[in-house]
């Protein structure tokens, strides 16, 4: 396998994190080397990394419009929220807390009900932690907050969200919270909303606002925490005194210098568009995502967007396509060398994304969605690139489309009368698509619409079925003869569904990606329909067949007559499905399949790097 990848991918995956920019690479790599000395050493090599320090918190508070307070370094946003938390939270200790509430933002990212739970828990303060609902479009309930301020220790609201990019009302929130409680703690966490949109923390009065210097194109593990000179402040962390004793620890001069460059940058570009900076200005973003917009409704005319449009970050797109879940999509875009993202980053499994949930929108939305985002220094070239591969992923689903428009589609199951059938079944029913059984028993359809009412079934209650490529039979001793009338294949399937032990699965062959030969082996792709039509195994392996999951029975039957020297290789994604097939084709007596190790990705990689 190769050890660097030769197709460069697409990340819009911004919000996120972003790559660090070769200037700013540099720049710490400099520091690093020449500026190494401790900005607590009380020598002269001393007095560089501490003006790299004092220069970035001035270019901060310039930033931010010179709010009367003060920066303090740290690691990034969760540790400036878990700061802002503890430093309240503490203050209130010995107060009897039974009735007062921690209010947070319901769409929050998570890091901020978490802190605001554990430090609750750790103080023993016994206070209710409260998510403050949102509207439709992700606003936040002004009548909600105003209803619980006298009791609140704390209100936390973010300025956008990573999500949805939902920009917050910065303003009609400052107008509920100070005018009822001129000094209640006010945290914003600020992090998707630098650099996108404007951000004043002079005109909006908040007691603590979050930074971190990865999802502007910083290193990871750096940020800056700004706190109002009228906050309560307690150190996280106590040592050696620095940060005037407000982080003891040895600060990251060169993620402080990174971040001090993209401050200047950043302040660059506010206050002259066509300053020397990487950052776009907000035209210019706005441009950008219409632009990926326009792609994407053509590669799918149903999307449905789940976020504001246009009134929310310029960087984000969040939708939802009706028939497809998210794990489909992100498939599909991975093959078509798009990374994006479900939901937030930190989403895993079947993501239901919380955000939108709290936003009300219906579970299709919130179970299927993908956010698109990009950083505010991308390039026109980089959209360009996005664009032309979303409009040859388009092209590939509409030749998809029409070429699969006729004849009998879905997947032909077995009687539900196995375990096995069960997590089966289960799988099979999160695909979108029909599903056909076949057979004779009224009460195995009745079961499955029980167990499974989200699956399209449809029940064939005959013994024999003939359709214009198939033909299918189930005997009295439940054994189901499939045929294929194009290929005259034919296969024998035991219509109580078929288990694979583990010891069956391991001993399927396995070949890693160099041992793939292009000119002699036959590849078998066995991913998902949209996945393939997304990313086709390209030259030298013309030889592909392709079989994907709906039609892994058609696969075996044309595999049923090959030579037995013949080296057929399944592949799939990653590794595991291709596994899997090549073991049921095992159990089935069909010829040995040899299984591709890594994925189609690694594989094309292989095949660019190879000749290249
Ligand atoms: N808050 C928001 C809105 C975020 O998007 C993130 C990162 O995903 C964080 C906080 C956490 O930031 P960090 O990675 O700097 O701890």
């Amino acid at each position: 396998m190769p050890s660097t990848f030769c197709v460069p991918e697409i990340f819009l995956d911004a919000n996120a994190t972003t790559p660090a920019l070769p200037e700013i690479s540099q720049l710490m790599e400099d520091v690093c080397c020449t500026q190494f000395a401790n900005p607590s050493s009380p020598h002269l090599a001393a007095l560089n990394p501490k003006q790299i320090l004092e220069t970035t918190r001035s270019l901060a508070l310039r930033l931010f419009n010179e709010p009367k307070g003060t920066i303090i370094f740290n690691s990034g946003a969760t540790e400036g929220i878990n700061t802002a938390v503890f430093s309240v939270l503490q203050n209130a200790m010995g107060q009897n807390c039974k009735d007062k509430v921690l209010l947070y933002g319901a769409t929050e990212h998570k890091a901020v009900p978490e802190a605001l739970k554990y430090w609750n828990s750790v103080f023993q303060l016994n206070a209710e932690v409260v998510a403050i609902p949102v509207d439709k479009s992700g606003q936040l309930d002004l009548g909600f907050i105003a209803k619980h301020l006298d009791r609140a220790l704390i209100v936390c609201t973010m300025g956008a969200n990573n999500e949805t990019g939902v920009v917050a009302d910065l303003p009609a929130l400052q107008g509920c919270i100070r005018a009822q409680h001129a000094r209640i703690p006010w945290l914003v966490d600020c992090v998707q909303v630098l650099g996108k949109v404007a951000l004043d923390l002079q005109a909006v009065d908040v007691d603590y606002a979050t930074f971190s210097a990865h999802k502007l194109y910083g290193p990871k593990g750096v940020g800056c925490l700004y706190v109002n000179q009228k906050a309560v402040y307690s150190p996280l962390t106590v040592g050696g005194g620095q940060e005037q004793g407000a982080r003891g620890g040895t600060e990251n001069v060169a993620g402080i210098a990174a971040l001090g460059k993209i401050f200047q940058w950043l302040l660059a570009t506010r206050e002259d568009a066509a300053a020397c900076s990487p950052f776009a200005p907000l035209t210019q973003l706005q441009h950008y995502r219409e632009r990926l917009l326009k792609a994407l409704k053509r590669a799918f005319p149903e999307l449905t967007l789940n976020q504001p449009y246009p009134d929310s970050l310029p960087t984000t797109l969040n939708f939802s396509v009706p028939t497809l879940t998210s794990g489909q999509l992100i498939a599909m875009f991975d093959a078509a060398g798009i990374r994006v993202s479900a939901g937030s980053a930190c989403s895993t499994g079947r993501p239901k994304s919380f955000v939108l949930q709290a936003m009300g929108l219906p579970d299709w939305q919130s179970e299927g969605a993908i956010r698109l985002s990009f950083g505010p220094a991308t390039s026109s070239a980089y959209i360009e690139a996005a664009e032309a591969r979303i409009n040859a992923l388009a092209e590939r689903l509409d030749a998809m489309r029409s070429a699969t428009q006729n004849g009998l589609e879905g997947v032909f199951v077995p009687q539900p009368t196995s375990s096995s059938f069960t997590v089966f079944a289960e799988k099979i029913s999160a695909q979108s698509g029909r599903l056909y059984l076949f057979g004779h028993s009224d009460d195995a359809a009745d079961w499955l619409a029980t167990h499974f009412p989200a699956a399209r079934w449809e029940y064939i209650s005959a013994t024999e079925l003939t359709t214009p490529t198939w033909h299918l039979e189930l005997n009295a001793d439940q054994v189901m003869t499939i045929e294929n009338r194009e290929t005259q294949r034919v296969a024998q399937i035991p219509a109580t569904g078929i288990a694979l032990t583990d010891e069956e699965k391991q001993a399927v062959q396995v070949a890693s990606i160099p041992e793939i030969n292009p000119q002699s082996d036959i590849l078998v792709d066995v991913r998902e329909r949209l996945e393939t039509a997304a990313q086709p195994v390209i030259e030298p392996y013309t030889q592909a067949l392709v079989a994907p999951r709906a039609e892994w029975i058609s696969l075996l039957l044309t595999l049923a007559e090959v030579p037995a020297e013949q080296r057929y290789i399944t592949i799939c994604r990653s590794g595991g499905r291709s596994a899997v097939v090549a073991a049921l084709a095992a159990k089935l007596r069909a010829p040995t399949l040899v299984s591709a190790e890594l994925g189609v990705t690694h594989l094309i990689q292989n095949s660019i790097c190879t000749r290249a």
